[in-house]
């Protein structure tokens, strides 16, 4: 038996079969990208905390905009899609973009709501680098229960900043519930800053 293998530690990169790995740091980049937006064990997470959502009166999509934004976590409203902090964040600044209709597929948005959607998703990588000055970003849309979306029935799309070796303490962030304060704390700021990024 190799003895290394029985030992605790950061020698374990916690892939099976990855024995060859000694520092998860090093691995962040790679196994960490685009999984931690995909994999199933992550949204089910996300589902016990939200819910299925089919109907508008549901959806918090939907009610949020009809909120304070500092209640809704609303970073910015636009004139067809709006940008609000994640409740259950990958990662702090973890922003959704969403039109305000409820429509479930990115086929289904008007060509005026794909400009904005763009536009705001760059903003908000704009808005994000002055305040968090990331080294990264991820951003993508789940479509559809399959597809890993927490809320399938309305569009969102996720611009996520990433750090360096963000995936050491990412599995901490997401399962602690000392977020709230955080949060409003970074929407606030966002919000301050969005119109001079
Ligand atoms: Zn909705």
């Amino acid at each position: 038996m190799d003895e290394r293998s029985a030992e605790p530690g950061p020698a374990s990169s916690g892939y099976p079969g990855d024995a060859e790995a000694t520092d998860d740091f090093e691995l962040a980049g790679v196994p960490d990208s685009f999984q931690r937006l995909w994999t199933p064990y992550r949204m089910a997470y996300v589902k016990g905390g939200q819910g299925q959502v089919k109907d508008e009166e549901s959806c918090p999509f939907c009610r949020g905009p009809q909120r304070a934004d500092e209640d809704s976590l609303i970073v910015h409203r636009g004139e067809t899609a709006f940008v609000v902090l994640n409740l259950f964040p990958y990662n702090p600044g973890h922003l959704l973009v969403c039109p305000y209709r409820h429509v479930p597929n990115y086929t289904d948005v008007t060509a005026d709501e794909t400009a904005e959607i763009a536009a705001l998703s760059q903003h908000a990588m704009r808005a994000l680098s002055a305040t968090a000055n990331p080294t990264g970003f991820n951003l993508g849309m789940n479509q559809g229960e399959s597809g890993g979306a927490g809320i399938a029935a309305h569009l969102h799309q996720h611009v996520v900043p990433r750090w360096g070796g963000d995936g050491n303490f990412f599995p901490v962030i997401a399962q602690t519930k000392a977020v709230p304060a955080t949060l409003s704390d970074v929407r606030k700021q966002l919000a301050d800053i969005w119109d001079s990024v």
